[in-house]
Protein backbone atom coordinates (compact mmCIF):
# COMPACT_ATOMS: atom_id res chain seq x y z
CA UNK A 1 0.00 0.00 0.00
CA UNK A 2 3.03 2.72 1.08
CA UNK A 3 4.75 1.97 -1.98
CA UNK A 4 1.43 3.12 -4.39
CA UNK A 5 1.15 5.88 -1.91
CA UNK A 6 4.87 6.73 -2.92
CA UNK A 7 4.92 5.36 -6.52
CA UNK A 8 1.62 7.89 -6.74
CA UNK A 9 3.45 10.70 -5.24
CA UNK A 10 6.37 10.61 -7.53
CA UNK A 11 4.19 10.10 -10.69
CA UNK A 12 2.32 13.43 -9.18
CA UNK A 13 5.57 15.06 -8.94
CA UNK A 14 6.74 14.32 -12.56
CA UNK A 15 3.33 15.24 -14.00
CA UNK A 16 3.95 18.53 -12.19
CA UNK A 17 7.38 19.29 -13.72
CA UNK A 18 6.42 18.04 -16.95
CA UNK A 19 3.46 20.38 -17.04
CA UNK A 20 6.06 22.77 -15.33
CA UNK A 21 8.86 22.74 -18.36
CA UNK A 22 5.81 23.31 -20.80
CA UNK A 23 5.34 26.74 -19.14
CA UNK A 24 8.86 27.45 -17.90
CA UNK A 25 9.63 29.89 -20.92
CA UNK A 26 10.53 33.71 -21.14
CA UNK A 27 7.05 36.13 -20.72
CA UNK A 28 5.90 37.35 -24.04
CA UNK A 29 7.26 41.22 -24.06
CA UNK A 30 4.99 43.96 -24.60
CA UNK A 31 7.88 45.63 -24.84
CA UNK A 32 7.42 49.73 -25.37
CA UNK A 33 11.03 50.02 -27.14
CA UNK A 34 9.51 47.82 -30.52
CA UNK A 35 7.82 51.10 -30.95
CA UNK A 36 11.37 52.97 -30.21
CA UNK A 37 12.26 55.38 -33.21
CA UNK A 38 15.21 54.16 -35.57
CA UNK A 39 18.35 55.90 -34.07
CA UNK A 40 20.36 57.74 -36.66
CA UNK A 41 24.17 56.28 -35.95
CA UNK A 42 27.46 57.13 -38.51
CA UNK A 43 28.72 53.38 -38.08
CA UNK A 44 31.69 54.91 -40.91
CA UNK A 45 32.68 57.89 -38.33
CA UNK A 46 32.74 54.88 -35.63
CA UNK A 47 35.20 52.95 -37.76
CA UNK A 48 37.07 56.00 -38.34
CA UNK A 49 37.45 57.22 -34.81
CA UNK A 50 38.08 53.88 -33.20
CA UNK A 51 40.86 52.73 -35.71
CA UNK A 52 42.65 55.95 -34.89
CA UNK A 53 41.87 56.29 -31.04
CA UNK A 54 43.56 53.00 -31.02
CA UNK A 55 46.63 54.62 -32.75
CA UNK A 56 47.35 56.44 -29.47
CA UNK A 57 49.60 54.01 -27.16
CA UNK A 58 47.85 55.19 -23.81
CA UNK A 59 49.18 52.60 -21.95
CA UNK A 60 49.46 52.76 -18.48
CA UNK A 61 51.55 51.97 -15.51
CA UNK A 62 51.59 51.22 -12.16
CA UNK A 63 55.16 53.53 -12.52
CA UNK A 64 53.73 56.72 -13.00
CA UNK A 65 57.62 57.64 -14.11
CA UNK A 66 56.98 54.89 -16.61
CA UNK A 67 53.77 56.38 -18.29
CA UNK A 68 54.31 58.60 -21.63
CA UNK A 69 52.45 61.31 -20.83
CA UNK A 70 52.55 62.67 -23.95
CA UNK A 71 50.17 60.05 -25.66
CA UNK A 72 47.55 60.63 -22.97
CA UNK A 73 47.93 64.26 -24.19
CA UNK A 74 47.37 63.19 -27.74
CA UNK A 75 44.66 61.14 -26.93
CA UNK A 76 43.05 64.13 -25.04
CA UNK A 77 43.19 66.62 -28.03
CA UNK A 78 42.05 63.78 -30.29
CA UNK A 79 39.01 63.24 -28.69
CA UNK A 80 38.74 67.46 -28.62
CA UNK A 81 39.13 67.18 -32.19
CA UNK A 82 36.36 64.40 -32.78
CA UNK A 83 33.72 65.51 -30.51
CA UNK A 84 33.39 69.26 -31.38
CA UNK A 85 29.65 68.86 -29.92
CA UNK A 86 30.69 67.54 -27.00
CA UNK A 87 33.35 69.77 -25.89
CA UNK A 88 31.18 72.50 -27.01
CA UNK A 89 27.71 71.65 -24.91
CA UNK A 90 29.68 69.88 -22.12
CA UNK A 91 31.67 70.87 -19.02
CA UNK A 92 35.33 68.66 -18.49
CA UNK A 93 37.43 68.75 -15.55
CA UNK A 94 40.88 66.50 -15.69
CA UNK A 95 41.36 64.78 -12.70
CA UNK A 96 44.43 63.23 -11.58
CA UNK A 97 47.20 62.51 -13.66
CA UNK A 98 44.97 62.28 -16.89
CA UNK A 99 41.39 61.28 -16.41
CA UNK A 100 38.45 62.96 -17.20
CA UNK A 101 34.85 64.13 -16.61
CA UNK A 102 32.90 65.19 -18.75
CA UNK A 103 29.29 67.02 -17.58
CA UNK A 104 26.47 67.31 -19.61
CA UNK A 105 23.85 69.10 -17.62
CA UNK A 106 20.31 67.64 -17.53
CA UNK A 107 17.20 70.19 -17.68
CA UNK A 108 16.08 69.08 -13.94
CA UNK A 109 18.36 69.25 -11.25
CA UNK A 110 16.09 67.28 -8.75
CA UNK A 111 16.98 64.33 -10.59
CA UNK A 112 20.09 62.24 -9.69
CA UNK A 113 22.64 62.07 -12.78
CA UNK A 114 24.11 58.96 -14.30
CA UNK A 115 27.38 57.81 -15.13
CA UNK A 116 29.09 55.86 -18.52
CA UNK A 117 32.57 54.76 -17.57
CA UNK A 118 35.47 54.16 -19.90
CA UNK A 119 39.08 53.86 -19.39
CA UNK A 120 41.67 55.28 -21.72
CA UNK A 121 44.31 52.99 -20.84
CA UNK A 122 45.60 49.85 -22.85
CA UNK A 123 47.89 47.30 -21.57
CA UNK A 124 51.37 47.15 -23.58
CA UNK A 125 51.84 44.19 -25.37
CA UNK A 126 53.86 41.24 -23.92
CA UNK A 127 57.47 40.62 -24.91
CA UNK A 128 58.23 38.59 -28.12
CA UNK A 129 54.30 38.40 -29.00
CA UNK A 130 54.07 41.37 -31.57
CA UNK A 131 55.21 39.05 -34.34
CA UNK A 132 52.30 36.70 -33.86
CA UNK A 133 49.81 39.68 -34.58
CA UNK A 134 48.22 39.90 -38.05
CA UNK A 135 48.17 43.58 -38.29
CA UNK A 136 50.11 45.48 -36.18
CA UNK A 137 48.32 46.29 -32.37
CA UNK A 138 48.62 50.09 -32.83
CA UNK A 139 47.92 50.76 -36.57
CA UNK A 140 43.99 50.25 -35.95
CA UNK A 141 43.43 48.17 -38.97
CA UNK A 142 40.04 48.16 -40.52
CA UNK A 143 39.98 45.06 -43.25
CA UNK A 144 36.29 45.63 -43.62
CA UNK A 145 35.65 42.80 -41.35
CA UNK A 146 37.30 43.49 -38.01
CA UNK A 147 39.10 46.74 -36.62
CA UNK A 148 42.77 45.37 -35.11
CA UNK A 149 44.31 45.86 -32.28
CA UNK A 150 45.02 46.84 -28.61
CA UNK A 151 42.05 48.54 -27.06
CA UNK A 152 39.75 47.46 -29.91
CA UNK A 153 37.65 45.30 -27.17
CA UNK A 154 39.21 46.60 -24.00
CA UNK A 155 37.92 49.35 -24.10
CA UNK A 156 38.54 51.84 -26.69
CA UNK A 157 35.46 50.22 -28.75
CA UNK A 158 33.21 51.38 -25.39
CA UNK A 159 34.76 54.60 -25.31
CA UNK A 160 34.50 55.87 -28.77
CA UNK A 161 30.77 54.13 -28.67
CA UNK A 162 29.72 56.49 -25.96
CA UNK A 163 31.42 59.84 -27.47
CA UNK A 164 29.65 58.97 -30.88
CA UNK A 165 26.18 58.35 -29.40
CA UNK A 166 26.39 61.71 -27.37
CA UNK A 167 27.97 63.81 -29.96
CA UNK A 168 25.14 62.08 -32.04
CA UNK A 169 22.46 62.89 -29.62
CA UNK A 170 23.57 66.71 -29.21
CA UNK A 171 23.51 66.82 -33.03
CA UNK A 172 19.88 65.12 -32.93
CA UNK A 173 19.28 68.30 -30.26
CA UNK A 174 18.09 65.90 -27.49
CA UNK A 175 18.40 67.48 -23.60
CA UNK A 176 18.97 65.03 -21.07
CA UNK A 177 16.55 65.99 -17.69
CA UNK A 178 19.04 64.25 -16.11
CA UNK A 179 22.41 65.15 -16.02
CA UNK A 180 25.08 62.72 -17.88
CA UNK A 181 28.70 62.14 -16.71
CA UNK A 182 30.96 60.53 -19.07
CA UNK A 183 34.10 59.86 -16.38
CA UNK A 184 37.08 58.73 -18.58
CA UNK A 185 39.70 57.25 -16.15
CA UNK A 186 43.42 56.97 -17.10
CA UNK A 187 45.04 53.57 -15.12
CA UNK A 188 42.39 50.65 -14.49
CA UNK A 189 44.61 47.88 -16.26
CA UNK A 190 47.35 48.92 -13.39
CA UNK A 191 45.32 46.91 -10.21
CA UNK A 192 45.30 48.76 -7.31
CA UNK A 193 47.45 51.82 -8.57
CA UNK A 194 48.29 54.96 -5.75
CA UNK A 195 46.85 56.87 -7.82
CA UNK A 196 43.99 55.14 -9.10
CA UNK A 197 42.09 57.67 -11.48
CA UNK A 198 38.87 55.68 -11.40
CA UNK A 199 39.06 56.55 -7.14
CA UNK A 200 39.24 60.25 -7.34
CA UNK A 201 36.89 60.44 -10.21
CA UNK A 202 34.32 59.21 -7.40
CA UNK A 203 36.04 61.07 -4.84
CA UNK A 204 35.25 64.40 -6.80
CA UNK A 205 31.71 63.52 -7.83
CA UNK A 206 31.45 63.23 -4.04
CA UNK A 207 32.87 66.75 -3.51
CA UNK A 208 30.44 67.92 -5.35
CA UNK A 209 27.92 66.12 -3.68
CA UNK A 210 26.50 64.18 -6.68
CA UNK A 211 24.62 61.33 -6.13
CA UNK A 212 24.37 58.65 -9.47
CA UNK A 213 21.22 56.34 -10.42
CA UNK A 214 23.07 54.07 -12.21
CA UNK A 215 27.17 53.57 -13.57
CA UNK A 216 27.68 51.65 -16.77
CA UNK A 217 31.11 50.10 -17.14
CA UNK A 218 32.89 47.37 -19.25
CA UNK A 219 32.49 43.66 -17.69
CA UNK A 220 29.80 41.70 -19.79
CA UNK A 221 29.04 41.17 -23.13
CA UNK A 222 26.75 39.56 -25.60
CA UNK A 223 27.77 36.09 -26.08
CA UNK A 224 26.95 33.69 -28.34
CA UNK A 225 25.89 30.15 -27.10
CA UNK A 226 24.83 27.32 -29.52
CA UNK A 227 24.49 23.78 -27.75
CA UNK A 228 23.12 21.72 -30.33
CA UNK A 229 19.62 20.79 -29.53
CA UNK A 230 19.81 22.45 -25.94
CA UNK A 231 20.14 26.45 -26.06
CA UNK A 232 20.69 28.86 -28.83
CA UNK A 233 20.32 32.06 -27.62
CA UNK A 234 23.11 35.35 -27.12
CA UNK A 235 23.82 35.54 -23.68
CA UNK A 236 24.22 39.01 -22.30
CA UNK A 237 25.52 38.95 -19.17
CA UNK A 238 25.45 42.37 -17.11
CA UNK A 239 27.84 42.18 -14.18
CA UNK A 240 26.14 43.21 -11.02
CA UNK A 241 28.92 42.23 -8.73
CA UNK A 242 32.56 41.83 -9.13
CA UNK A 243 35.14 39.43 -7.09
CA UNK A 244 37.42 40.52 -4.07
CA UNK A 245 41.05 39.71 -4.60
CA UNK A 246 42.90 38.81 -1.23
CA UNK A 247 46.19 38.26 -0.29
CA UNK A 248 47.38 36.28 2.86
CA UNK A 249 51.35 35.09 3.59
CA UNK A 250 51.19 31.81 5.97
CA UNK A 251 54.34 30.95 7.13
CA UNK A 252 55.97 28.62 9.75
CA UNK A 253 58.86 28.94 12.09
CA UNK A 254 61.77 26.69 12.49
CA UNK A 255 65.44 26.10 13.59
CA UNK A 256 66.89 26.37 10.81
CA UNK A 257 70.41 25.06 10.39
CA UNK A 258 72.76 22.72 8.53
CA UNK A 259 71.08 20.53 5.67
CA UNK A 260 73.36 17.48 6.93
CA UNK A 261 71.58 17.24 9.94
CA UNK A 262 67.74 17.77 9.71
CA UNK A 263 64.99 17.21 11.69
CA UNK A 264 62.35 14.79 10.70
CA UNK A 265 60.23 17.40 9.03
CA UNK A 266 61.95 21.05 7.55
CA UNK A 267 59.47 24.37 7.61
CA UNK A 268 58.52 23.64 4.31
CA UNK A 269 57.74 19.86 5.72
CA UNK A 270 55.10 21.31 8.04
CA UNK A 271 54.02 23.90 5.46
CA UNK A 272 52.83 21.18 2.76
CA UNK A 273 50.69 19.70 5.55
CA UNK A 274 49.14 23.83 5.80
CA UNK A 275 49.09 23.50 1.58
CA UNK A 276 47.06 20.44 1.91
CA UNK A 277 44.70 21.79 4.74
CA UNK A 278 43.89 24.92 2.66
CA UNK A 279 42.88 23.54 -0.36
CA UNK A 280 40.81 20.39 1.17
CA UNK A 281 39.24 23.07 3.09
CA UNK A 282 37.44 25.09 0.84
CA UNK A 283 34.79 27.56 1.12
CA UNK A 284 31.50 26.75 1.40
CA UNK A 285 29.79 27.27 -2.38
CA UNK A 286 26.46 28.96 -2.31
CA UNK A 287 24.08 30.22 -4.74
CA UNK A 288 23.38 33.82 -4.15
CA UNK A 289 20.28 35.42 -5.77
CA UNK A 290 21.88 36.60 -9.22
CA UNK A 291 23.27 33.18 -10.11
CA UNK A 292 20.09 31.80 -9.30
CA UNK A 293 18.05 34.42 -11.93
CA UNK A 294 21.17 33.47 -14.52
CA UNK A 295 20.26 30.20 -14.11
CA UNK A 296 16.51 30.74 -14.84
CA UNK A 297 17.11 32.95 -17.35
CA UNK A 298 18.98 30.31 -19.33
CA UNK A 299 16.90 27.71 -17.88
CA UNK A 300 14.01 29.32 -20.09
CA UNK A 301 15.82 29.02 -22.95
CA UNK A 302 16.74 25.59 -22.99
CA UNK A 303 14.76 22.58 -25.04
CA UNK A 304 11.88 20.75 -23.41
CA UNK A 305 13.40 17.71 -22.14
CA UNK A 306 16.31 19.93 -20.89
CA UNK A 307 13.54 22.20 -19.12
CA UNK A 308 12.37 19.36 -17.07
CA UNK A 309 15.67 20.23 -15.07
CA UNK A 310 16.26 23.83 -15.75
CA UNK A 311 13.03 24.25 -14.28
CA UNK A 312 13.54 22.76 -10.79
CA UNK A 313 16.50 24.77 -9.83
CA UNK A 314 15.31 25.26 -6.73
CA UNK A 315 14.69 21.36 -5.95
CA UNK A 316 17.92 20.94 -7.45
CA UNK A 317 20.15 23.16 -6.31
CA UNK A 318 22.00 20.75 -4.19
CA UNK A 319 22.83 18.70 -6.83
CA UNK A 320 24.00 21.71 -9.22
CA UNK A 321 26.21 23.14 -6.83
CA UNK A 322 28.30 19.79 -6.15
CA UNK A 323 28.47 19.40 -9.60
CA UNK A 324 29.42 23.26 -10.27
CA UNK A 325 32.57 22.92 -7.66
CA UNK A 326 34.15 20.48 -9.58
CA UNK A 327 34.33 22.57 -12.60
CA UNK A 328 36.65 25.16 -12.04
CA UNK A 329 35.40 28.11 -13.99
CA UNK A 330 31.58 27.31 -13.02
CA UNK A 331 32.77 27.21 -9.00
CA UNK A 332 34.18 30.33 -9.34
CA UNK A 333 30.44 31.86 -9.96
CA UNK A 334 29.85 30.00 -6.42
CA UNK A 335 32.24 30.48 -3.91
CA UNK A 336 35.30 31.88 -2.48
CA UNK A 337 37.71 30.35 -4.25
CA UNK A 338 41.51 29.77 -3.27
CA UNK A 339 44.95 29.48 -4.72
CA UNK A 340 48.18 28.64 -3.15
CA UNK A 341 50.37 30.75 -5.72
CA UNK A 342 53.94 31.74 -4.29
CA UNK A 343 56.59 29.49 -1.96
CA UNK A 344 59.57 30.28 -0.21
CA UNK A 345 61.65 28.62 1.88
CA UNK A 346 65.53 28.78 2.54
CA UNK A 347 67.53 30.68 0.47
CA UNK A 348 70.26 27.88 -0.08
CA UNK A 349 69.93 24.21 -1.13
CA UNK A 350 72.12 22.97 2.26
CA UNK A 351 70.35 25.78 4.32
CA UNK A 352 67.42 24.72 6.35
CA UNK A 353 65.06 27.03 6.11
CA UNK A 354 64.15 29.07 9.17
CA UNK A 355 61.22 30.16 7.83
CA UNK A 356 58.93 28.62 5.36
CA UNK A 357 55.89 31.06 3.65
CA UNK A 358 53.80 30.34 1.07
CA UNK A 359 50.89 33.15 -0.24
CA UNK A 360 47.55 32.31 -0.95
CA UNK A 361 45.08 34.11 -3.45
CA UNK A 362 41.52 34.50 -2.56
CA UNK A 363 38.70 35.56 -4.97
CA UNK A 364 36.09 36.52 -2.44
CA UNK A 365 32.35 36.07 -3.09
CA UNK A 366 30.23 39.20 -2.67
CA UNK A 367 29.47 39.28 1.27
CA UNK A 368 32.83 37.74 2.12
CA UNK A 369 35.23 40.47 3.60
CA UNK A 370 38.80 39.77 4.21
CA UNK A 371 38.18 39.38 8.47
CA UNK A 372 36.54 36.00 6.98
CA UNK A 373 39.16 34.84 4.91
CA UNK A 374 41.55 34.97 7.73
CA UNK A 375 38.87 33.41 10.00
CA UNK A 376 38.61 30.37 7.20
CA UNK A 377 42.54 30.35 7.01
CA UNK A 378 43.01 29.61 11.08
CA UNK A 379 39.94 27.01 11.17
CA UNK A 380 41.58 24.90 8.15
CA UNK A 381 44.94 24.91 9.41
CA UNK A 382 45.52 22.06 11.60
CA UNK A 383 49.02 23.43 12.59
CA UNK A 384 48.34 26.50 14.94
CA UNK A 385 51.55 27.23 15.35
CA UNK A 386 51.44 29.23 11.70
CA UNK A 387 51.48 32.96 11.24
CA UNK A 388 48.78 34.99 9.35
CA UNK A 389 49.54 37.95 7.60
CA UNK A 390 47.45 39.79 5.21
CA UNK A 391 49.11 41.63 2.63
CA UNK A 392 47.25 43.29 0.14
CA UNK A 393 43.55 42.65 -1.07
CA UNK A 394 40.44 44.46 -1.84
CA UNK A 395 36.84 43.46 -1.13
CA UNK A 396 34.41 42.29 -3.10
CA UNK A 397 31.51 44.52 -4.62
CA UNK A 398 28.48 45.20 -3.06
CA UNK A 399 25.76 43.55 -5.90
CA UNK A 400 23.70 46.02 -7.49
CA UNK A 401 19.63 45.35 -7.81
CA UNK A 402 18.04 43.57 -11.02
CA UNK A 403 15.06 45.73 -10.32
CA UNK A 404 16.37 48.76 -11.26
CA UNK A 405 15.42 51.33 -13.61
CA UNK A 406 18.70 50.89 -15.20
CA UNK A 407 18.79 47.04 -15.56
CA UNK A 408 15.47 46.90 -16.58
CA UNK A 409 15.78 49.34 -19.27
CA UNK A 410 19.60 47.25 -20.36
CA UNK A 411 17.18 44.18 -20.40
CA UNK A 412 15.01 45.32 -22.36
CA UNK A 413 17.00 47.03 -24.98
CA UNK A 414 19.14 43.85 -25.20
CA UNK A 415 15.84 41.92 -26.00
CA UNK A 416 14.05 44.04 -27.89
CA UNK A 417 17.73 44.68 -31.07
CA UNK A 418 17.44 40.98 -31.07
CA UNK A 419 15.07 38.28 -29.89
CA UNK A 420 17.51 35.86 -29.27
CA UNK A 421 19.75 38.12 -26.59
CA UNK A 422 18.77 36.99 -22.99
CA UNK A 423 19.82 39.15 -20.46
CA UNK A 424 20.97 37.92 -16.94
CA UNK A 425 22.31 39.19 -13.94
CA UNK A 426 26.72 37.99 -13.56
CA UNK A 427 29.48 38.01 -11.71
CA UNK A 428 32.45 39.88 -13.05
CA UNK A 429 36.05 37.84 -11.95
CA UNK A 430 38.19 40.64 -12.95
CA UNK A 431 38.63 44.51 -11.51
CA UNK A 432 36.70 47.38 -13.08
CA UNK A 433 36.55 51.05 -12.23
CA UNK A 434 33.57 50.89 -11.33
CA UNK A 435 34.18 49.02 -8.38
CA UNK A 436 35.02 52.75 -7.30
CA UNK A 437 31.97 54.29 -7.35
CA UNK A 438 29.62 52.41 -4.79
CA UNK A 439 30.10 55.68 -2.35
CA UNK A 440 27.78 57.31 -5.23
CA UNK A 441 25.83 54.84 -6.69
CA UNK A 442 23.39 51.84 -5.91
CA UNK A 443 23.02 50.70 -9.35
CA UNK A 444 26.35 49.88 -11.06
CA UNK A 445 26.65 47.20 -13.89
CA UNK A 446 29.35 46.25 -15.81
CA UNK A 447 27.99 45.79 -19.76
CA UNK A 448 29.55 46.17 -22.97
CA UNK A 449 26.58 46.04 -25.86
CA UNK A 450 28.86 44.18 -28.19
CA UNK A 451 27.91 40.46 -29.57
CA UNK A 452 31.53 38.74 -29.65
CA UNK A 453 31.93 34.93 -29.83
CA UNK A 454 34.44 33.46 -26.59
CA UNK A 455 37.27 33.13 -29.48
CA UNK A 456 37.22 37.03 -29.52
CA UNK A 457 36.75 38.08 -26.01
CA UNK A 458 40.05 35.90 -25.42
CA UNK A 459 42.00 38.21 -27.35
CA UNK A 460 41.54 40.67 -24.91
CA UNK A 461 45.03 41.74 -23.15
CA UNK A 462 46.12 39.43 -25.62
CA UNK A 463 47.36 38.84 -29.09
CA UNK A 464 44.97 40.26 -32.50
CA UNK A 465 42.49 41.43 -30.13
CA UNK A 466 39.72 42.99 -32.57
CA UNK A 467 36.04 43.81 -32.74
CA UNK A 468 34.06 42.63 -35.16
CA UNK A 469 32.05 45.98 -37.23
CA UNK A 470 29.22 43.16 -37.28
CA UNK A 471 28.91 44.30 -33.69
CA UNK A 472 28.38 48.16 -34.14
CA UNK A 473 25.29 49.27 -35.57
CA UNK A 474 23.49 47.37 -32.12
CA UNK A 475 25.93 48.64 -29.56
CA UNK A 476 25.79 52.67 -31.25
CA UNK A 477 21.67 52.33 -30.82
CA UNK A 478 22.24 50.80 -27.62
CA UNK A 479 24.19 53.34 -26.18
CA UNK A 480 21.89 55.83 -27.55
CA UNK A 481 18.45 54.31 -26.48
CA UNK A 482 20.05 53.85 -23.34
CA UNK A 483 21.06 57.52 -22.14
CA UNK A 484 17.89 58.82 -23.58
CA UNK A 485 15.39 55.78 -21.90
CA UNK A 486 17.93 56.70 -18.69
CA UNK A 487 17.60 60.62 -18.89
CA UNK A 488 14.23 61.25 -19.82
CA UNK A 489 12.77 61.36 -16.81
ZN1 LIG B 1 39.07 47.14 -19.37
Amino acid sequence: MIGYIILGVILFLLAVTAVRAVFFVPKKKESKNDALPEEKIDVDRYCKNLSDAIKIKTISNYDREKVDWNEFKRFHEFLEERYPLIHKTLTKTEIADASLVYKWEGTDPSLDGIALLSHQDVVPIAEGTLQDWTNEPFEGVNDGEFIWGRGAMDMKNHLIGVMESVEQLIADGYKPKRTVYLCLGHNEEVVAAPDNGAKQIAQYLKEQGVHLEAVLDEGGAILPVNINGVLNCNLAGVGVAEKGSVNYEISVNAKGGHSSQPPKHTALGHLADVIKDIENHQFRATMPKFVYELFTEIGKRCSYPVRLVTCNIWLLKPIILKIMTKIPPAASLIRTCTAVTMASGSPQFNVLPQKASITVNFRTMPGVTIPDVEEHIRKSVRNKNIDVKFLVGKEASNVSPTDSKAFKIIKELCESADSKNLVAPFLVMGGTDAYNYENVCENIYRFAPFVVDTNLLLCTHGTNERLPLSAIPDALTFFKRYIKLMTQD
